[in-house]
């Protein structure tokens, strides 16, 4: 049987963050998040309304954020894809918390289409996804849905982009980063929150001391979506 996913949103843009910034890319958000981030810009996908079920092809009307969520298989994705005409070949999971669910079956499905994937998580939950879909990690600590970083989920990242406002944010990040048994071969992000000039300038100072990278929510400057 097939499986269906709660959609939230379809649209097509460019990747404003971390290692495929600047690449065309189409996003689908994912109904359901119950890590409970106080900063959350999504907190219209936070819960799972039944009287907010609405159709796939409603969701793509951009013109403001809402609660409503598709329920629809890999194959209806797809093909409301076509039926809007995008070109991206990057296809972007998001949420939400997308691995609140088992996504093998949809990156899969992706993947024969023509499509590359790239999972966005919290890494609160077990990462079910096709073995070759780009899984980028951005870990939430201490929420108020007392929710832990899986060990399971930072071992298959590709991927680790750590928000920072302080100092205490890289020791968070380097704690974390001793769970695992090695970095080699991930790509590491520091992401300055909200644009502040402490932030960046902290951030680019231990990027360049560590060999990482900085991402900075380029489509925050571009504004764009
Ligand atoms: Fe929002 Fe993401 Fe945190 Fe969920 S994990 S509360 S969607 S920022």
């Amino acid at each position: 049987m097939q499986q269906n996913y709660k959609v939230n949103e379809l649209f097509q843009t460019i990747q404003g963050e971390g290692f495929y910034t600047g690449v065309p890319a189409i996003f689908l958000r994912l109904q359901g998040c119950d890590v409970g981030c106080a900063w959350c810009d999504t907190k219209h996908t936070w819960e799972i309304k039944a009287d907010k079920q609405s159709d796939l092809i409603l969701l793509t009307d951009r013109s403001n954020e809402s609660e409503r969520w598709a329920n629809v298989t890999a194959q209806e994705i797809i093909a409301e894809i076509k039926r809007l005409g995008y070109s991206a070949n990057l296809v972007v999971i998001t949420g939400g918390e997308p691995c609140m669910v088992d996504l093998r079956e949809l990156t899969q499905v992706l993947h024969e289409f023509g499509f590359k994937t790239q999972v966005e998580t919290s890494g609160t939950y077990p990462v079910l996804v096709a073995p070759t879909t780009w899984v980028t990690l951005s870990p939430k600590v201490n929420m108020r849905g007392g929710k832990v970083v899986l060990q399971s989920a930072l071992e298959r990242a590709d991927e680790i982009k750590h928000p920072v406002a302080t100092e205490k944010d890289i020791e968070q990040l380097d704690a974390l980063l001793a769970q695992i048994k090695s970095v080699d071969g991930k790509t590491i992000c520091l992401q300055p929150i909200s644009q502040k000039a402490r932030a960046t300038a902290l951030c680019s100072k231990v990027c360049i001391e560590r060999n990482w990278r900085l991402s900075v929510q380029m489509h925050k400057y571009l504004g764009i979506d």
